[in-house]
């Protein structure tokens, strides 16, 4: 472990036993900062993991949590980061996006990769991570954003709607694997939220980016930060499986109104 890493486990050993800590991967930006601010408001001690840990470490001095280095497409960058929290509550695997909008037959195998190593894998290695520390506190939660697209198959989206889906079978088998066991599992799919989403998948391209969004209100990234909170604020004896959650004028992956 590196001294930060070190550091951060002395911290979190030392918190009282009564404050409940939670993990939000990807919390550098969109869904994963606001929820990281949202479970911080009620009292839990965040630990925010990212690649850009100069925004980690501004976010996690306003909500008095914890930033530490995490890629989670690199398994000695997961391990260290699980093996930095002694104790935890809440895990949300948020850390994945988009790469490119292609047809199958234009598929481009390095964006396959990244959408499956970062959304896929990455929840696959966080999980197995910090499971035992979740079903030890006897009272954990596991919330994993997907997306519409792990529900519906739509053109030009085959490398992220299979990737997502993907990732809710994993986190949906999770569900049966661990029945009987102290830990909840709620799956969030959300549609459009107004994020780095898809300047991410757009490579920094603003128009293509801001085209997404033109003529409708999108959701902001609160608005599923608010829907974490809520899950991770109902008695442990009540599970919420999945919620899908759009703006009013989207329909469905492929079908929205705009004005
Ligand atoms: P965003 O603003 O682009 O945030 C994505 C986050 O993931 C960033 O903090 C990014 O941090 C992190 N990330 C990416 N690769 C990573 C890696 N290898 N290791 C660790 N962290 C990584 O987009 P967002 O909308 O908030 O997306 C959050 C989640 O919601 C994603 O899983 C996305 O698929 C899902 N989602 C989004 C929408 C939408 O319309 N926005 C809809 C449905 C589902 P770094 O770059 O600093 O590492």
């Amino acid at each position: 472990m590196s001294t930060d890493h070190t550091a951060a486990h002395e911290r979190l050993a030392a918190l009282p036993e009564s404050t409940r800590v939670a993990v939000v991967t990807g919390a550098s930006s969109g869904i994963g900062e606001a929820t990281a601010r949202e479970l911080a408001g009620q009292g839990f001690h965040v630990v925010v993991g990212a690649r850009r840990v100069d925004r980690l470490e501004t976010l996690a001095s306003e909500i008095d949590g914890t930033a530490l280095p995490l890629d989670v497409t690199d398994v000695a960058s997961c391990e260290a980061f699980c093996a930095a929290v002694p104790r935890l509550h809440v895990l949300v695997n948020n850390a994945g996006g988009a790469k490119g909008s292609t047809s199958v037959m234009d598929a481009d195998e390095d964006q396959w990769r990244w959408m499956w190593e970062t959304n896929v894998l990455g929840t696959l290695r966080m999980v197995r991570g910090l499971m035992p520390a979740l079903v030890a506190t006897g009272d954990g939660l596991v919330v994993t954003i997907t997306s519409v697209a792990a529900l519906e198959a739509y053109d030009n989206g085959s490398g992220y709607t299979s990737a997502k889906h993907a990732q809710a079978v994993l986190h949906r088998t999770l569900r049966g694997e661990f029945l009987g066991r102290p830990v909840r599992f709620t799956e969030i799919a959300p549609g459009m939220v107004e994020t780095e989403f898809s300047l991410v998948r757009f490579d920094g391209d603003d128009d293509k980016a801001s085209a997404v969004y033109r003529g409708i209100t999108p959701m902001v990234a609160r608005d599923v930060a608010e829907i974490v909170g809520f899950a991770a604020s109902r008695p442990s004896h009540v599970n919420l499986d999945q919620i899908v959650v759009k703006p009013r004028a989207q329909h469905s992956a492929m079908r929205a109104h705009r004005d």
